[in-house]
């Protein structure tokens, strides 16, 4: 993913990207479709502004059910690439490249590999409000029900469930 910045005229010019994962290094069991990059790099005498946004889907395991599923990544991100370090110091280390006159291209690849793994949220669900497994029978519970919580408030049980429960309390409070 690479801009030729030799020959660009001042103003904004755009691009779009469409590459595979592995050509990013991305792990292709959770990234396998395409990468989608549309960017705009704005030239000015002092400076090159590149805004991007990346867009990709990944298939991720839900961390309550395990099923596999698949997840709409996007991300955006803006890079300055100047021609002095003094000139950097104005800008968040992190969103200016320090570049010379005799740069020829700008790679961005690495830029937007960072975007696709930041994309990825902590937490995986396959949808927010995903039911996960029966913690007894490992039933998917989005699919089907199952009668192990029937089962375990067992009517002749109940009350010493509710002494029990009332003991824990006490010592809560004692604490
Ligand atoms: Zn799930
Ligand atoms: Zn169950």
């Amino acid at each position: 993913m690479k801009i030729n910045i030799s020959k660009l005229s001042d103003g904004e010019h755009f691009y779009t990207f469409i590459v595979k994962p592995s050509d990013l290094e991305l792990d292709e069991k959770r990234f396998n479709k395409p990468v989608y990059v549309d960017a705009t790099l704005e030239k000015s005498k002092r400076q090159l502004f590149l805004r991007a946004n990346v867009y990709t889907v990944g298939r991720f395991q839900c961390d309550r059910c395990i099923e596999d599923f698949d997840m709409v990544l996007e991300n955006s991100y803006r890079m300055y690439y100047v021609y002095s370090e003094e000139e950097s110091k104005k800008y968040e280390p992190e969103e200016v490249v320090v570049i010379t006159p005799e740069t020829n291209e700008i790679d961005i690849s690495d830029d937007v590999r960072q975007m696709v793994l930041l994309s990825v949220p902590m937490k995986l669900l396959c949808y927010e409000d995903c039911l996960g497994l029966c913690q007894r029978c490992g039933k998917n519970l989005n699919f089907e029900t199952c009668t192990c919580k029937v089962e375990a408030i067992d009517p002749r049980w109940a009350p010493l469930l509710k002494l029990m429960e009332r003991e824990s309390l006490g010592n809560e409070t004692e604490n």
